[in-house]
């Protein structure tokens, strides 16, 4: 057994150059509550804020979350969404993993006997930009029904120049909605373009039917309104900037 919580470095958050780390062990209050993250990629603290409820986030960290890897966890649509990569460390040496090749299975990650999880890498969005995080769960603190994170940019002319939509609780892992990003990306974003990137979304997942959550055609459906919700803030956010 191997405590990490001693280890302080595991415990910074630092910008270098365009990115910002995020130590494995930083808590999810201490994410939600940094003034350094809620000004360069604030859809990081606004995830945070949507996790469990305030004692869950003084224990739970961002590197703990995201090597258990629950589908229906919070950090993975973001880490998708903003297509960060996590550094592992072993004996060994240092190697990074992208985001895309992250999660590999339900509670299945990329990392490999002897590593742990050192820090998350993400690249500080520039321009005019804008991002939203819609959880549907049953109560208050609990676990994902059906969860979008989307980050976005818009160029000079107002088209999309940069767009991640990351989905959580649809489907064996925490998933990138590729398709759905590709119905947006340099295009104007008009309501019929967000309709037809959240039918698209809903279609890349693969729900199962469960009892207390619901049934597969009820996630498929619920994701479906994360992400037109999630767009449609995201966009509004980023014209406002422009
Ligand atoms: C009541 C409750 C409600 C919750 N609600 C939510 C919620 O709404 N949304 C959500 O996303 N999560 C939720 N969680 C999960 C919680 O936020 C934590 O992420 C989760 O419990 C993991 O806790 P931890 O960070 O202390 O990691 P640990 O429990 O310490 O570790 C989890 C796993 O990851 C491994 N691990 C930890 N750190 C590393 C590392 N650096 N490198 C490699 N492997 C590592 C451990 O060995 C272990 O297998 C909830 C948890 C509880 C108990």
């Amino acid at each position: 057994m191997i405590d990490l919580r001693q280890i302080s470095s595991l415990k910074k958050i630092t910008e270098k150059g365009s990115y910002l780390l995020i130590g494995s062990m930083v808590s999810d209050r201490k994410i939600e509550s940094s003034r350094l993250i809620k000004e360069k990629i604030p859809l990081i603290a606004a995830v945070a804020n949507n996790i469990g409820d305030p004692q869950v986030r003084n224990r739970g960290t961002i590197g703990g979350s995201l090597s258990h890897a629950d589908p229906s966890g919070d950090w993975g649509p973001c880490f998708l969404a903003l297509r960060g990569s996590a550094v592992a460390v072993s004996v060994k040496g240092k190697r990074e993993i992208n985001s895309d090749h992250f999660f590999t299975g339900p509670f299945s990650t990329a990392l490999k006997e002897g590593e742990i999880l050192e820090k998350v890498m993400f690249q500080i969005p520039s321009g005019a930009s804008g991002y939203s995080y819609i959880k549907i769960e049953r109560k208050a603190g609990d676990f994902a029904t059906a969860s979008a994170a989307v980050q976005l940019s818009l160029d000079k002319q107002g088209r999309c120049s940069y767009i991640g939509i990351g989905l959580g609780a649809v489907s064996d892992r925490s998933i990138r909605a590729v398709k759905a990003e590709k119905k947006v990306v340099g295009k104007q974003i008009t309501d019929d373009i967000i309709s037809e990137a959240a039918e698209s979304g809903s279609q890349e997942t693969d729900p199962y039917d469960d009892m207390i959550r619901g049934s597969a055609e009820f996630k498929r459906e619920m994701i479906k309104i994360c992400i037109k919700k999630a767009l449609t803030e995201a966009y509004k956010m980023a014209e406002g900037l422009s």
